[in-house]
């Protein structure tokens, strides 16, 4: 099972953590840049923890073979603090780089007119930039929100192909489908999504435009429920290729909008499991 987690929080991770990922299948990941609990006082702060996910993070990858890509934004929830908003204006540097794929994660915490407008800005810079975006959705009154997010990218003129939206569950997962955006889902240990609910909509909706990531960060939370999802996908009587198509193809066309998604060299490098030596290519375990 080759396994490209499309939305997760290695800053928050340990380096056993990209060893038991790696091992578990999981080949590429995607970094976005969010909000890390304690609240930055400066928008030097952001240099630093950006230049981190071009930089130290994908190196303590490689390690493991493990490809890893990022996308940066100002986070919804900092939006809010007027210490953090010059940071819109150091997004174009990176935005340059090679390594980053999207603009993201961006879209609404609290809903505030702060928030609109750092989200219409930065959607505006994915146009700019010819990057895809991805959208957060609040975690509290989520319909709402959902459809409000969708008003903003329908707005502001960017492709919906170009656009997932994440944390979705079974309240909002209609909505976004019917908007022509991909849908990402967050797979949690006790909250939010699991692998069997996860299972249920993949049933209901098909596989088309759909992304499972762990979004693993400094919660409760395990970088290895996408390995677990696509196991439950097999024991409920989908196909190893809808497996793939869900959790690689499907990242793999959604991020290589960018034009930057650089895999090559990867079945070699990412073809050893670094406990036993052999290769983790075909199934794994
Ligand atoms: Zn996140």
């Amino acid at each position: 099972m080759r396994i490209f987690d499309p939305h997760i929080h290695m800053t928050s991770r340990t380096t056993d953590d990209y060893e038991r990922m790696a091992a578990a299948g999981v080949r590429a990941v995607v970094e976005p840049a969010f909000w890390l609990g304690q609240p930055r006082t400066s928008a030097a702060s952001f240099t630093d923890y950006f230049d981190s996910l071009i930089g130290w993070e994908p190196f303590r990858a490689g390690q493991f073979g493990v490809r890893h890509f990022a996308t940066i934004a100002l986070n919804p929830k900092e939006a809010n603090d007027p210490r953090c908003r010059p940071v819109l204006d150091l997004l174009p540097r990176y935005l340059d780089k090679d390594a980053v794929v999207a603009v993201g994660e961006i879209g609404y915490d609290s809903m505030t007119p702060e928030e609109d407008e750092a989200f219409a800005a930065q959607l505006a810079l994915a146009v700019a930039y010819d990057l895809p975006a991805l959208v957060h959705t609040p975690h509290r009154d989520k319909a709402r929100g959902c459809d409000r997010t969708l008003a903003v990218v329908a707005e502001s003129g960017i492709d919906a192909g170009r656009v997932v939206v994440d944390h979705l569950n079974e309240v909002t997962v209609k909505l976004v489908r019917d908007s022509g955006c991909w849908l990402g889902f967050s797979i949690y240990p006790d909250t939010k999504m699991t692998p069997q609910r996860m299972v249920e909509l993949l049933r209901e909706y098909g596989t088309e435009r759909m992304l499972v990531n762990s979004a693993a960060d400094w919660g409760r939370s395990d970088p290895l429920l996408t390995r677990a999802t696509g196991e439950a996908m097999l024991a409920a009587g989908f196909s190893d290729d809808d497996v793939d198509k869900v959790l690689w193809r499907n990242p793999v066309e959604f991020y290589g909008q960018s034009g930057r998604l650089d895999l090559s060299d990867l079945d070699a490098a990412a073809a050893v499991d670094p406990q036993t030596g052999n290769s983790i290519l075909r199934g794994g375990s």
